[in-house]
């Protein structure tokens, strides 16, 4: 394969990946950022409906900022969630509401259209992004979503996690990869903007299956994906298989996760746009930590400096 010598990518910049806010930018006209809304949602996976426990790496609270309550209002949640990352992030003229913990499509419809719409009426909120399991999606929820997208921004994050079905079966996840194959294919026939979430580093996968999804996911009518290396957590059940079990796991020292990142993204579709290469979770929720301290924003930075020494980028190895 030639060296790129121009070093603008089939996504219209220079950047190294596609990335989520050139998307935002060229799209919107701005930066498109995400306030976690805790709207009290549960999960099947928890209350019986799919299985008890819940998946076997799952503390929600570890995902949630501190001013995400489902004790507050919607609209307070707003207000002090764009407080929160104003002085952060001081160039985001726009925001969306995103619905993080927990599987939130898992109420009825009405309720649904209630809690999405209170965010959407209020005044600097330009849209939605609703993260869920693959199986709590149905063709009534996904027409309403749809309706919804004419108007705004929409967007479904799925929970996949693993493209194995050994793997879903080893960390309770109580759905299969062709469930979500499934939801993936009816969100696409709605042009539902979509993204899927996959976690690397679980139980039984050796870094040869995990780079292979980057072929089996670049088959899907996905807009976004989100990257996660397996950060274990305190207190959960798969704490205490990593204890009994440590062999199975593959966990990413920093330099280890750049190599294997980089490597997945140049086999994956070039098209499909990166919203996160990393997960974050507050150290005091880790079971343990070899990281240290570095926050996703400078791995994201590694990762791409990375990828420019070796001359490399995403979809250079993909195969059509
Ligand atoms: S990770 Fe999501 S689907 Fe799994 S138990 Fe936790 S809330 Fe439920």
């Amino acid at each position: 394969m030639p060296e790129k010598t121009n070093e603008i990518f089939p996504w219209g910049n220079s950047r190294r990946f596609n990335t989520f806010s050139a998307y935002c930018i060229n799209k919107y006209g701005s930066r498109l950022q995400k306030l976690s809304i805790d709207a009290g949602f549960s999960c099947p996976n928890r209350d019986g409906t799919r299985g008890y426990g819940g998946c076997t790496y799952c503390i929600n609270d570890a995902f949630n900022p501190s001013y995400c309550s489902p004790g507050k209002s919607i609209t307070q949640q707003i207000d002090e969630g764009i407080d929160f990352h104003k002085f952060r992030y001081r160039r985001a003229t726009k925001y969306i509401a995103y619905f993080q913990p927990y599987s939130n499509t898992y109420k009825d419809i009405s309720e649904l259209k209630k809690i999405y719409g209170e965010a959407l009426s209020h005044p600097m909120i330009s849209g939605i992004s609703i993260g869920t399991r693959p199986d709590c999606i149905d063709d009534e929820k996904l027409d309403y979503l749809q309706q919804l997208s004419e108007t705004y921004f929409v967007s479904v994050e799925y929970g996949v996690e693993s493209c194995y079905n050994k793997t879903l079966e080893k960390i309770n996840r109580g759905h299969t990869f062709e469930t979500a194959v499934d939801a993936i294919r009816k969100t696409a026939a709605r042009n539902i903007f979509m993204s899927a979430h996959l976690i690397f580093g679980l139980p039984g996968e050796t870094i040869s299956d995990m780079l292979k999804e980057a072929e089996i996911i670049s088959q899907l009518p996905l807009n976004s994906i989100k990257l996660h290396q397996l950060q274990i957590l305190k207190d959960s059940l798969m704490a205490e298989d990593y204890k009994n079990n440590p062999s199975a796991y593959t966990l990413f020292n920093l330099d280890e996760y750049i190599k294997f990142i980089i490597e997945f993204l140049e086999r994956l579709k070039p098209e499909i746009i990166i919203e996160r290469l990393s997960g974050e979770v507050p150290p005091r929720f880790l079971e343990m930590s070899s990281w240290g301290l570095i926050r996703a924003d400078r791995v994201l930075q590694l990762i791409e400096q990375g990828m420019k020494e070796r001359k490399t980028w995403q979809g250079r190895l993909h195969l059509k």
